[in-house]
């Protein structure tokens, strides 16, 4: 045992925890020489002083609790962190594991243990943690949703705005709720994203989508996380696109509309065509194209103003669009003139329906808006394929059966079919 002591006092020389020994009263009786230069007290400058003089004010009293409790011996021993101030004034925190031992005879229970300082590492959590909380800050003040995902589609964190786009919250799986909404989304987009959280790679999902919760649209897109231990998946970056989106239809609805009958307008009726062409040479079902105009408008507006000649070409444009059946359109394809595209109609059903159009105009009961003077229609119908095949002479040949309409008397449907009279009625 005495051999041992020259060893001990080795080991706690060149530790750099301060091994101590304290009366029961709390006045230190043994202070290893590491607490000179944790402190900048000497060991015997120390010696004699209560261990609660070198404690920060603040944590006297949590450091006091300890004392108490172990004096008691409500516990037996304690790990607690608290600040000491050094002599020099700069404020060291410390880990202190504390027992209580029987002491010598005459000092009766002593408290004995080890203290660390740990304010380097106290610090540095202290930076991390304000860092995290310049990100947190920075991620809430964030319009866009960000959201942290595990490669198996875990919601790992939700900013703000991301949880208030979504309605999602942190534990759920993007892929479980994303699937609710495939039927309306198209399955591809999301199946892709999935794809690529679980292999590592960037994506934008290619259109934006429409959630179950809210009408928002929003757009995806998934950036990976560089791998680290832990933080593994990537994140979703989230937009709120339903300005852009609704602006881009009504600007849409704008570009293939008219402004005054609201009909498709020409522009857009010119892409229709070809296609309805197109879907009528495979499907070997016949169609007819019915150009109507309006006799004598400029009448209507010389006697009665453009105001009323506005109303007139509105209320006709309601009532041809009301005798339209599914499938049929109709637009605006010029001034006072209308075009009909029936697909998948016989030339005796377009003519049914050519004539029905001429009598619904002619019969409308106007009141007091033109003094009984009704306008009336003209139309030139083409049929396809039996007056014509080629799409472009087809709308030339409704022309002619129009300007042939005109020219017998107005009010009336004219076809000009090759190989057969002109009919007109
Ligand atoms: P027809 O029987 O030969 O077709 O004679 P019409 O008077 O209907 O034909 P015309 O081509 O001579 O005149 C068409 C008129 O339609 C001229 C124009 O002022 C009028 N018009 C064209 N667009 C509008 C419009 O948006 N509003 C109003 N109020 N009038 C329009
Ligand atoms: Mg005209
Ligand atoms: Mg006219």
């Amino acid at each position: 045992m005495q051999d041992e002591e020259p060893r001990l006092a080795d080991i706690t020389t060149h530790l750099r925890d301060v091994v101590f020994r304290t009366h029961r009263n709390g006045y230190w009786c043994y202070l290893s020489p590491a607490w000179a230069h944790m402190t900048g007290y000497t060991v015997v400058e120390s010696l004699g002083t209560h261990l609660l003089d070198i404690v920060h004010p603040e944590d006297r009293p949590m450091n006091l609790k300890v004392k108490q409790s172990l004096e008691i011996g409500k516990t037996s021993a304690s790990r607690h962190v608290k600040r000491m101030v050094r002599k020099d004034g700069r404020v060291i925190h410390v880990e202190v594991d504390v027992r209580m031992a029987e002491g010598d005879e005459d000092e009766g229970r002593v408290s004995v243990g080890t203290i660390r300082d740990i304010t380097e590492r106290v610090e540095m959590e202290a930076r991390i943690d304000a860092e995290r909380q310049r990100h947190e800050s920075i991620l809430a003040a964030l319009c866009e949703g960000v959201a942290s995902l595990s490669t198996d589609g875990r919601i790992r964190y939700l900013n703000p705005a991301a949880r208030e786009m979504t309605g999602w919250e942190a534990g759920q799986c993007v892929g479980d709720m994303l699937a609710i909404d495939e039927p309306l989304n198209g399955a591809n987009g999301l199946r892709g994203l999935l794809t690529a959280l679980s292999a590592g790679q960037p994506y934008r999902l290619p259109q934006p989508i429409q959630l179950a919760v809210g009408s928002r649209w929003l757009e995806l897109r998934l950036a990976p996380l560089a791998p680290a231990p832990g933080e593994d998946g990537g994140v979703l970056v989230i937009r709120d696109v339903s300005g852009e989106q609704e602006l881009l239809a009504r600007l849409r609805h704008q570009a293939e509309h008219d402004a005054l009958t609201g009909l498709t307008n020409r522009r857009a009726m010119h892409d229709i065509l070809p296609h309805s062409h197109d879907q009528a040479t495979r499907t070997g079902k016949p169609y007819a194209l019915l150009i109507c105009d309006l006799d004598h408008f400029k009448s209507v507006n010389d006697r009665h103003g453009h105001a009323v000649g506005d109303h007139v070409l509105q209320t006709v444009a309601l009532r041809l669009k009301h005798l339209m059946r599914p499938g049929d359109r109709l637009a605006r394809w010029g001034g006072e003139e209308f075009l009909c595209l029936l697909p998948a109609t016989e030339p005796a059903a377009a003519w049914s329906i050519a004539t029905r159009l001429c009598h619904e105009i002619a019969t409308h009961a106007w009141g007091d808006t033109l003094d009984g003077g009704a306008p009336t229609l003209s139309i030139g119908m083409a049929c396809w394929p039996q007056d014509l095949s080629d799409p472009e002479k087809l709308m030339l040949c409704a022309d002619d059966a129009l300007y042939q309409a005109k020219r017998s008397g107005r009010n009336r449907v004219w076809r000009i079919s090759p190989g057969h009279p002109a009919q007109g009625a």
